[in-house]
């Protein structure tokens, strides 16, 4: 069955019971045993509840997985997955990251002897280089966000799985509908799905899926010792917003193709990083291994003062932080999202003064043209007179 299908008809044949087209929220924390040594499957809601294993089932099979976790958040799921390593072990991973992921790994795995190293990850020679008998996974997230660096997860796989290592990919921004990473020789997935799975801004959660007998064995054991799960109303306002997701995906792209062809001709604009420009240089490798481009892009503006007004004069696109809703965000990465991350390495990827950040939604791109359009000329006149 195509994706498109499945992703409509999450849980909708799952409760025979009733022929509820909408998987009911169970609610239950408790299960009823027939009788000593039975049981329905439901035991603890800690350890497996029905809405969210309904949800948990149909995020492995859309990842090519072979079991998937629901948890509170993406940073949960980060946790739960990062409680794989032991002291002494060592990470490699993406350069231009999520700063939550780099936030967790040195403020908190640090304090547990966990070390990361991070590097452009589509550079083998540079991964071999930081490669040392401790290291146990190879991290990657592709795009990268705000920079949309991208990574050959083939690649990368092939070279991990010859020394014995993890290959973990965040696919938060692709989603299963654009990427599978899986398919590729990925080992773990993880997602926040806050993100395009949710699609709306309007539910937290991480999403786990892993490939093979033992790792799911043991990740399952790690989901429900640490308990970072997910409850039941979330997993069905999760499941709720993915029926839509191959819909809303389509849209992102256009939208997010067409202003950055936009700005990419813009005077007051100084660089455009979106994969789908054939200028870009994962252009080829984001083609081959994904069906398209995500709504999230980045663009650099020539004058570092025309940044405070335009976000000033913004009316219909919010200024905000988050990305993946159907609603248009723009972001300033240097003092939102990356803000943890310190400048010396933001600067080394190029997450300066002057760059924004995109999440566009799903609105009418004839509207969110003008709307940048008037804040970036409204700015122009602001600084000096001249276009900005
Ligand atoms: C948002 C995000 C996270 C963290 O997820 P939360 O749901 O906010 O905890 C992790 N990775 C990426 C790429 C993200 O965008």
């Amino acid at each position: 069955m195509k994706i498109e299908s499945r992703l409509a008809q999450i849980g909708s044949q799952e409760d025979p019971a009733t022929g509820a087209v909408s998987f009911p929220v169970y609610q239950a924390t408790a299960f009823r045993h027939p009788k000593l040594g039975q049981s329905t499957g439901f035991d603890y809601a800690r350890t497996k509840s029905p809405t969210r294993a309904v949800l948990e089932e149909a995020a492995a099979k859309l990842e090519s997985g072979d079991r998937g976790f629901a948890c509170s958040s993406g940073m949960a799921a980060l946790q739960t997955i990062f409680a794989l390593f032991k002291q002494g072990d060592h990470l490699i991973v993406s350069l231009d990251l999520y700063g939550g992921t780099y936030r967790l790994l040195e403020k908190i795995m640090s304090r547990f002897g966990v070390t990361a190293s991070y590097v452009d990850t589509n550079d083998l020679d540079a991964l071999e280089t930081l490669r040392t008998p401790s290291t146990r996974a190879v991290l990657i997230e592709t795009p990268t966000n705000p920079l949309m660096m991208i990574t050959d997860i083939a690649a990368v796989a092939s070279w991990a799985k010859a020394h014995g290592l993890l290959t973990i990919v965040d696919n938060t921004l692709l989603t299963p509908y654009l990427q599978r990473p899986i398919e590729l020789g990925a080992d773990i997935v993880i997602h926040s799905a806050t993100k395009y799975l949710g699609g709306h801004n309007d539910v937290l959660a991480g999403l786990i899926v892993t490939k093979g007998q033992a790792l799911s064995d043991e990740m399952a054991f790690l989901h429900n010792s640490i308990g970072a799960v997910l409850g039941p109303q979330d997993s069905w306002l999760l499941m709720r917003g993915m029926k839509t997701l191959a819909l809303r995906m389509e849209r992102h792209e256009f939208n997010s193709v067409k202003l950055a062809e936009w700005l990419d001709e813009h005077p007051a604009v100084e660089s455009v990083y979106h994969p789908a420009l054939p200028a870009h240089p994962g252009h080829d490798v984001q083609k081959r291994q994904a069906s398209g481009s995500t709504g999230i892009f980045s663009f650099r503006m020539k004058d570092a003062r025309t940044i405070e007004p335009i976000l000033r004069h913004l009316r219909l696109i919010a200024f905000a932080e988050s990305l993946g809703g159907v609603e248009s965000l723009l972001t300033y990465p240097a003092v939102q999202t990356h803000a943890d991350i310190p400048e010396e390495i933001r600067r080394k990827v190029g997450v300066d003064d002057r760059l924004l950040r995109f999440s566009v939604g799903i609105e009418h791109i004839d509207d969110l043209i003008e709307d940048l359009g008037q804040a970036i000329e409204a700015a122009g006149a602001e600084i000096g007179g001249e276009r900005a």
